[in-house]
Formats: structure tokens, sequence, C-alpha cells
């Protein structure tokens, strides 16, 4: 569970459920008359799926997909029932009754699952409601071209699935150069095309932002929803939904040839004021920003000295004006000056990665709709 306490707390997450619901709209305009579902797997990518799925569903969004079942069963009870909840790893073995009990589609990835489903839509006398994946090229999940041969030789097995979406998965959507995409594409049509008819979907964040002919019947952004570019194309309107800031746990003056932080990383080059703020990487703060990455207070930056450790980051604070920062105070750390983006580049990551690894010592606040 987060944090109820802000000021207890490694920092402060904040959520602009606002900025949330108007990408949600500005993805929507992009792709209309395609709907827009929301991948709110991994807890809304760290920032709490409760909340999110309720801002999204209000402002009209009626599918979303989880990763494991174990996430749709913590899920399925706060959305409108009239909304659909697609399991994308599909279903392990025997989970199959859990999963028809709670009323969610599973993705079904392998002949196997696709087995499993129809024999228990046999047992209950019909037939369940069901995704299947294709691989189109990414060797990642889905059924291969073989295996959808193996299944179209059994009809009785696809009669039991009640179809509800065939999708495919983008392994280059945000490559400046589309070949992949078009290979990819091609593959899908090809293969999707040999299923009775059902809605079809294909793209993440990145794929809704490319032509029309990869958005189908529904496009699948994770994301773009929570403000990150999946890569720089201006003009899209999307805004930033997360704000982290990190508390001061101590200051201090050292000398020229202070020693800063694990392993001595660092030393001082000339006397140096010191910030010690209570968040590391046990908090999803990457490591590799050692002595690399900075925090913002105002329009100053304040590099990060030393190695980040697992509750706490050292920072050079010499360039603020000596009282500007108290122990207490907050500096920040993803928002107006630094980008999530610019995080996940300077950690030599992904936006996707900084943003999961928000842990839960961070004290979560929703701004907007929901307050
Ligand atoms: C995670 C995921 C998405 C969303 O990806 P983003 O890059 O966050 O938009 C869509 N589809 C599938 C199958 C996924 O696994």
């Amino acid at each position: 569970m987060p944090c109820t306490d802000d000021r207890n707390s490694a920092g402060r997450l904040t959520v602009d459920l606002d900025a949330l619901v108007r990408n949600y709209r500005a993805i929507a305009a992009r792709t209309a008359p395609v709907p827009v579902a929301a991948v709110v797997k991994a807890d809304a990518y760290g920032l709490g799926a409760g909340p999110i799925a309720a801002a999204l569903a209000d402002a009209g969004c009626r599918r979303f997909f989880v990763a494991h079942l174990l996430e749709a069963r913590r899920l399925k009870s706060r959305l409108p029932d009239d909304a659909a909840l697609f399991v994308l790893n599909g279903l392990t073995p025997g989970a199959e009754p859990e999963a028809a009990d709670l009323g969610v589609i599973p993705v079904l990835n392998t002949l196997p699952q696709v087995r499993a489903w129809a024999a228990l839509a046999a047992e209950r006398g019909g037939a369940l409601p069901a995704a299947i994946q294709l691989d189109s090229g990414m060797s990642r999940l889905g059924l291969a071209p073989a295996e959808l041969d193996a299944l179209l030789a059994e009809p009785a097995l696809l009669a039991r699935l009640d179809l509800q979406l065939v999708m495919s998965h983008l392994a280059c959507g945000d490559a400046a150069d589309g070949s992949a995409s078009e290979q990819q594409l091609a593959a899908f049509l090809a293969q999707a095309d040999r299923l009775p008819p059902a809605p079809w979907s294909l793209s993440n964040s990145a794929g809704s932002f490319l032509d029309a002919r990869f958005h189908f019947d529904l496009v699948r952004p994770g994301l773009a929803l929570y403000g990150a570019e999946p890569h720089e194309i201006p003009g899209r309107a999307l805004e930033p939904v997360v704000s982290l800031q990190a508390r001061v746990i101590q200051l201090r003056e050292v000398p020229a040839g202070a020693r800063v932080g694990y392993g001595y990383s660092f030393e001082t080059p000339r006397p140096m004021r010191l910030a010690t703020i209570g968040i590391g990487y046990a908090d999803g703060w990457p490591r590799a920003l050692s002595n690399r990455g900075a925090a913002w207070l105002g329009e100053i930056r304040l590099p990060i000295v030393g190695r980040v450790s697992m509750d706490s980051t050292i920072l050079d604070v010499s360039a603020l004006p000596a009282d500007a920062l108290a122990e207490g105070g907050l500096v920040e750390l993803i928002g107006p000056h630094q980008s999530l983006d610019a995080v996940a580049a300077a950690a030599g990551s992904i936006t996707h990665e900084i943003l999961t690894g928000l842990g839960p010592r961070l004290h979560r606040s929703y701004h907007g709709t929901q307050s």
C-alpha cells in the first residue's frame, strides 16, 4: 500500500487526473472513430490502477488491459459493469474458472490456452469471451502462423470462443524507420483475416500515432495516457501526468576533498553544500543516476553527487542561496524542469521503466477529476 502520510514518505508523487483525461481525449481525437482502450497493467504504470481507471471510465473509456489475472482481480470491481477487462498475458493452466467467474477476457496466446478456455466453455455449455493474440513478428506472445493453422483445423475450438478481439503487438512502433512496423502490419492482416470476424487491434501508444492503417478497431495506449512521449513528434499535445518531489532529510557544509557516498565515488573539488534527499533506488530512483542526474529547485539545477543509495541520494546544492532550502523542504525530480523522458535518458533507460519503477514508499496524491 502507498504511504498515506506525505511527510513520512520518501517523496511526493503527484498525479494530475485532468491531464490524464486530456491525454485520453487527445489520443481519441487522433484515432477517431477508433476507440481508445487504456492499458493499466503494472498498477497503471505505477500511478495507481484504481484511481487511473476510475478517471478514464468517467471520461468514457470502456476497455481496459492488465497483464495478469491477479491485476484483473484487484481492478475488476472498480470498473463500471459494462467495461471490458482484458488480461494480456493469458491464463496460467488451472486459472480458467477463476477468470470466467470474474468476467474478464483472457488474451489467449497459445494453443493450449485456447484449448483450456474452450474446454471450460464446453463444460459450462456455451462460448466464453476471448481475445486471440497473433505473433506478427515479435516472437514474444501470441500464436505463430503454424499454431494458427492448427487452430483453424479445429473449428470446434473456435466455436467455443466468443471472439471479442484479435490482436498483435508492434515491436518497433517508435522507430524512425517504419519498415519493421509495415512488415508486422502485413503479417497481422494476413493472419487475422483467417479468423472469424472480430474487432482487431495492433497498436500501443507509438502505433496510435502512426497512420490510420495501424489503428483497426481499437488502440491500446499505456504510456501516452500517462503523458510520456513514445517518441518525439511535435504537436501531439500530450501533457505530463506525473510529478515527483523528494524531501531533504539532511543539509551539510563540507570542505574541499570531502568524500561522498558509497565507494567514495565523488570527492568535492571545493567546499560545497550538500543536501541528502530521502529517495533512493529502492523507490525506483535509478542507481544509474549516480554522479550524473540532478534535482531542481526553481530554476536551479542541483547535481547528484556520489552514488544513489537504497533510501537516499546526495545533491550538490551549492548553487542555491543559503536560505533557499531547509531540512524538510522539497526538491523537484520529475516536473516542469525535468521531464520523465529526461530522467530516463540520463539513466540510460526508457520512460516505461522509470515510471513503473516508482515505488510504494512514495506518497501518491491525485489532483483533478477525482478530488
Ligand atoms: C504494455 C502493452 C501496451 C501498451 O504499451 P505502451 O507502449 O505503454 O503504449 C499495449 N499492448 C500490449 C500488448 C502491451 O503489452
